[in-house]
């Protein structure tokens, strides 16, 4: 499951720089996480580096999209090969 990024994030900026996906940017009014880019850190970290780091504890699952630790990967690989393909 993707996690997502609360309206408590205080926007600064830690956050950003450790996703291994890109999948966090800066929104209208905090930084957000796009879905189709967060694998939970699977396939890079043993836990989620945003979670790990954020000062305010504003990065919870993201219900709106449940998924398991395989779909997870799955989406790991395909982010990898989509790489691949820009490199
Ligand atoms: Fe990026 Fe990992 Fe946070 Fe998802 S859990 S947004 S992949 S740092
Ligand atoms: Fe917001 Fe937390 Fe990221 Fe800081 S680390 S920008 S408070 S989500």
């Amino acid at each position: 499951m993707a996690l997502k990024i609360t309206e408590e994030c205080i926007n600064c900026d830690v956050c950003e720089p450790q996703c291994p996906n890109e999948a966090i940017t800066m929104g209208p009014e905090h930084y957000v996480i796009d879905p189709a880019k967060c694998t939970e850190c699977v396939g890079h970290f043993d836990e989620p580096q945003c979670v790990a780091i954020c000062p305010v504890a504003c990065i919870p699952k993201d219900e709106a999209h449940p998924e398991d630790p395989e779909t997870l990967l799955q989406k790991f690989n395909r982010l990898q090969a989509d790489a691949a393909l820009v490199k």
